[in-house]
């Protein structure tokens, strides 16, 4: 098939790379230039070779300039970028979990940018471990004999079974055998980590005979597993760590529990169910128990496993802890929120997660109302501004049935310009990007995870998301 005339005249009229590049400022590098030059140049060709009456206009050097620039802007834009999180899911996966609190931020930067004893005994002048900074605080706000951390729980699961349980059985209730969620499932870890699965009762109910019987030769292990992100209700019964630890003592047979999101606080006291504590795990009995760094705990992504100390050791000297290990920016972080914990009352309110999840429905109302005013402001025609009440959610895997009653500003689309899923695409493509849920042809913004600094990017992207759409 040959091409036409327009179309063979206007490929002949296309800049050369190399001509555009000289006209673009060289503070990018080259080959990002060059990228954005090929990238421009090969959708105008195809875009030429694929019209019947290609508009002339679309090779103006000047045209060609501005998308060149506009994609160069998008490729030197870093690929890991904040976002703001108006959904209300407080330990969003998706959004990076938990929000460091700002005054560990300083310590963030100078272990960054600056070398530090991060494996170096200061007193003796030897070389030292990279644990010691958070593990007599571990143990200090825990009780606990011995701690160590690791790259994330998922992580301290599979090490801390490996180090105990290779080739051995590990007892754990059926009603146990959860998956996370992005491919963590307790059958599949266990597997890898080389132990072998003895399940025990049934689904809905098992009892500490179902344990006892199962004990034997093979034994080196009674597992206990936070159901995280489901809960089962009516006909149930499961077994307590208390009972686990006195039948795993009569026994020898150590109890590991899996806290999964794990936490110091007591929630009861904010309004908030009762979530099992560490410290209660370690009370009643459990030799090793692991948590999260990120979820309940609000700190940086990390894999905390505390417990009896001969265990912890044996865990340390795992070589597989060398493939597990947690990076030093994490480590800074979370010492810095460790810290933090040592005054309760005031970690609630300084560590974002915990601060978020108990805010108080006043300042839930007035905050709404302070971004519903904003964006009044803006007198958007064609769409209604309004308050409503909302439930926010724990996320993380953490308090499944917990409704947190939050208020959200609502955009309500008034004419077929501004429905609900076109608002929303558009703030997802605003600058940082703002993420909203949908109910009910409305945009919700629930005020609980909107931080501070974001209620002028809202505002900034509602009114462009808006005038985009009345064009
Ligand atoms: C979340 C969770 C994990 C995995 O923790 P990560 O820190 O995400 O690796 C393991 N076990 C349970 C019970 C969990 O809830």
């Amino acid at each position: 098939m040959g091409y036409s005339q327009s179309q063979k005249e206007l490929l002949k009229k296309l800049p050369k790379v190399d001509e555009l590049i000289q006209t673009l400022s060289d503070e990018a590098p080259r080959r990002v230039r060059v990228t954005a030059c090929r990238d421009v140049l090969d959708s105008l060709r195809s875009y030429i070779l694929s019209s019947q009456e290609p508009d002339p206009d679309s090779v103006k050097y000047e045209t060609i300039k501005k998308q060149i620039e506009m994609r160069l802007a998008s490729l030197l834009m870093p690929s890991l970028r904040p976002v703001v999180n108006a959904t209300g899911v407080v330990i969003h996966t998706n959004l990076g979990r938990s929000l460091l609190p700002k005054e560990i931020f300083q310590s963030l930067l100078d272990i960054a940018g600056r070398y530090s004893n991060l494996e170096y005994n200061l007193e003796k002048g030897i070389r030292g471990s990279r644990y010691s900074h958070v593990e007599e605080l571990l143990c200090d706000l825990t009780g606990a004999e011995s701690a160590l951390v690791v790259n994330n729980n998922a992580a301290a699961v599979l090490i801390t079974l490996e180090t105990l349980a290779k080739g051995r059985e590990v007892i754990v209730s059926r009603g146990e055998l959860v998956e996370i969620g992005g491919s963590f499932r307790i059958p599949d870890v266990m597997a890898k980590s080389g132990a072998i699965l003895r399940e025990v009762g049934t689904t809905n109910r098992t009892h500490l005979r179902d344990y006892e019987s199962a004990i034997g030769e093979q034994t080196a292990l009674l597992l206990k597993v936070h159901q995280s992100n489901f809960q089962m209700v009516g006909f149930t019964m499961a077994v307590s760590v208390s009972d686990l630890a006195e039948l795993g003592a009569i026994h020898g047979v150590p109890v590991f529990e899996d806290l999964g999101s794990g936490n110091f606080i007591d929630f009861s006291r904010y309004g908030i169910m009762h979530e099992p504590m560490v410290q209660e795990s370690l009370a009643a009995g459990a030799d090793l128990v692991s948590f999260s760094g990120d979820k309940l705990l609000g700190g940086s992504q990390a894999g905390i496993i505390i417990g009896k100390k001969e265990f912890v050791d044996r865990i340390k000297e795992n070589p597989m802890n060398r493939a597990v290990r947690i990076d030093k920016l994490t480590l800074v972080a979370l010492e810095g929120v460790l810290r933090l914990y040592q005054d309760p009352e005031r970690a609630v309110k300084v560590i974002p997660t915990l601060n978020m999840l108990c805010l108080p429905s006043d300042e839930l109302k007035s905050r709404a109302r302070r971004l519903q005013r904003r964006l009044r402001a803006l007198k958007l025609p064609g769409i209604l501004i309004n308050t409503v009440e909302t439930i926010s959610r724990v996320g993380g895997g953490a308090l499944p049935l917990q409704q947190l009653k939050s208020v959200a500003v609502a955009l309500t689309p008034e004419n077929k310009a501004f429905s609900a899923v076109r608002i929303e695409a558009e703030l997802r493509k605003n600058e940082p990007p703002v993420i909203v849920r949908i109910e009910e042809d409305q945009v919700l913004m629930d005020i609980r995870t909107v931080q501070e600094e974001d209620y002028r990017i809202i505002t900034q992207a509602v009114a462009s998301a808006h005038s985009r759409l009345s064009k």
